[in-house]
């Protein structure tokens, strides 16, 4: 289509670049309806005990199921979501899905929902969270929030009090995918975190890499001091179980205990977790 249209026209830039910007521009007119239109989905994750594989909660992965494109991973529209301001209502809309589905579990397990840095920006974030609790009926204490390192980048007093709202709540908090941005170990003195929750990218290399595998060792050795319990991420095989556990990680969350799954499998998987001992 932009091809057709470059013929013979002059243009300062090449049709490929003007195509991707159309479909840019598409899926941000797209997205900014997409709450409205009910397209987003919550998949959940099952979160285990690393000692007795115990299921001990689940992790809510947003996908946005586009009529064009499918189901889409957090990845292809997240970003956009923040820079555009769709977050904000996307967020709110996943805050009370996940509540809502939480307070319907047979099991009184844990539900993590992740929070973009762009959420702590508005103003209020405690109150949305407190009304998703009330509204769902759910205990404070079967929610986790999950923030990342870029959360605390700016180091700002807001961010701060907000995170200290929230507690107040008594909701959990966890550091999510430790270890990939900078100078992490200065995060953990600004903010009480219940929880470390270990990079897969550290935890993929633990079989052949004796440095990851210190690496773990010494993250999982901090929480233990600090009081926070470490999930270990992307544990995809029994080697990498023993491991994590071996090396002092409390919990874990990977493919080897399950796949992110749509709410309509959880049913299923309550009847029968996957039971490991490795
Ligand atoms: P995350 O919070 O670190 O979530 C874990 C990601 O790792 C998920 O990808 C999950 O599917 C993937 N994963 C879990 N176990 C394994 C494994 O054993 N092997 C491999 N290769 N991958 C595994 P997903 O669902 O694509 O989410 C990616 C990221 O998008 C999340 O990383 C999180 O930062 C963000 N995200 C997801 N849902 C939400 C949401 O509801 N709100 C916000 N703000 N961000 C979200
Ligand atoms: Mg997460
Ligand atoms: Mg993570
Ligand atoms: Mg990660």
């Amino acid at each position: 289509k932009a091809k057709m249209e470059g013929r013979g026209t002059c243009r300062s830039f090449e049709p490929g670049m003007d195509a991707r910007l159309q479909e840019r521009r598409q899926l941000e007119a797209e997205l900014a309806e997409a709450v409205a239109n009910n397209q987003f989905v919550l998949h959940y994750q099952p979160l285990h005990d690393a000692a007795t594989s115990e299921l001990t909660g689940f992790e809510a992965l947003v996908r946005w199921n586009h009529p064009r494109l499918g189901l889409l991973a957090p990845s292809e529209f997240i970003h956009l979501s923040e820079e555009t301001g769709v977050i904000d209502g996307l967020g709110e809309w996943i805050m009370r899905q996940a509540c809502a589905d939480a307070a319907q579990w047979p099991l009184p397990v844990k539900v993590a929902v992740n929070l973009s840095p762009a959420q702590f920006k508005q103003q209020g974030l405690a109150l949305q969270v407190a009304a998703a609790l009330a509204a769902s009926n759910l205990l404070p204490s079967r929610l986790e929030l999950e923030i990342t390192e870029s959360v605390l980048l700016a180091h700002n007093e807001h961010t701060i009090r907000t995170l200290y709202n929230l507690r107040d709540l008594g909701v959990g908090i966890a550091m999510d995918d430790f270890g990939t941005g900078y100078s992490s170990l200065s995060y953990l003195r600004s903010f009480p975190f219940n929880r470390i929750k270990i990079d897969r990218s550290f935890v993929s290399l633990m079989c052949e890499s004796s440095e990851s595998r210190a690496i773990v060792k010494a993250v999982a050795d901090l929480g233990s001091t600090l009081g926070m319990t470490t999930t270990a991420e992307g544990v995809e095989t029994e080697d990498q179980y023993r491991l994590v556990k071996e090396n002092g990680c409390t919990d874990v969350q990977g493919w080897l205990f399950g796949r992110p799954m749509p709410a309509s499998d959880l049913p299923a998987f309550f009847e029968a977790p996957r039971a490991l001992t490795v």
